[in-house]
């Protein structure tokens, strides 16, 4: 069981900005993309799940030995592929409540009915749990939310939908402490609670520091550059990716 990425090339309007990526996470890993602004981890997430502006040219994804180019959007969320965006979009007027029942019902088996009950027993003790306060579900998703608050959201939403892989971009980028804390304390509940793998992609070694991260590796100019354990992440946060820059 693991996600396998094999030689992946991607445009986005005609540029090729994925020059052959190659990784894989077996089920149950935990795996941190690092890089500098603009080497393309935003865009290996949304080819991942699947996003229309950005075109695959070569290379092959494969989700526990499926075919996850051929899959749609749907299918690959029930596949159990979870993105949290680094731009979350809003939905005015859908309550933050709804919709997380929604995203709920959406992976439950077919024919089976989410009662409420059950929805909101579940919800309010995972927002308990990330000591989020209950007013959070009633308000539109994502309307006039803080970044911190935002994440949060998505957060909660990966701990509800459970996903055998989460990939997370830039989870931590523009939060205050508080939000990092709520963060990684969501982030350690998914690692408890499931046997899910998790793609952390980030630009700063802040959040990776408390995660028991398994491998990192560094991505520059569309492609991994070096991959290694933990201790990475330390020489990132000393030396900056510049020696990584020049040497490709
Ligand atoms: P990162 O997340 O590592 O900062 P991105 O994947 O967001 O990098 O961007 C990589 C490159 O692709 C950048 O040069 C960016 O301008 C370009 N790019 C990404 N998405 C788009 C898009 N939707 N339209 C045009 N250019 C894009
Ligand atoms: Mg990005």
């Amino acid at each position: 069981m693991s996600l396998v990425i094999k030689n992946l090339h991607a445009n986005v309007q005609g540029t090729e900005i994925l020059k052959g990526i190659n990784l894989e996470i077996p089920k149950g890993e935990v795996h941190a993309i690092m890089g500098p602004n603009g080497s393309g981890k935003s865009t290996l997430s949304k080819v991942l799940c699947g996003h229309p502006d950005y075109e695959v040219t070569e290379g092959e994804a494969w989700l526990d030995g499926q075919n996850l180019l051929d899959m749609s959007i749907d299918e690959r969320s029930r596949a159990g592929l979870f993105l949290a965006f680094q731009y979350p979009m809003e939905v005015p007027g859908v309550s933050n409540a709804n919709f997380l029942r929604a995203a709920m019902q959406a992976r439950m088996p077919h024919g089976e009915e989410l009662d409420a009950v059950t929805f909101y027993k579940t919800l309010y003790a995972k927002m308990d749990q990330l000591g989020m306060a209950r007013k959070f579900t009633s308000r539109a998703v994502n309307e006039g939310f803080s970044g911190g608050e935002k994440k949060r959201n998505e957060v909660l939403q990966m701990l509800l939908l459970d996903p055998l892989y989460a990939i997370l971009d830039e989870t931590d980028s523009g939060l205050d402490v508080d939000a990092v804390r709520t963060v990684s304390k969501g982030i350690e509940a998914y690692r408890k609670q499931s046997k899910g793998s998790l793609l952390i992609i980030t630009h700063s070694t802040k959040i990776l520091e408390a995660l028991p991260v398994d491998y990192t590796h560094i991505m520059v100019n569309g492609k991994i550059v070096k991959t290694s354990d933990s201790s990475l992440i330390e020489e990132v946060n000393e030396n900056g990716f510049a020696a990584y820059e020049s040497a490709e």
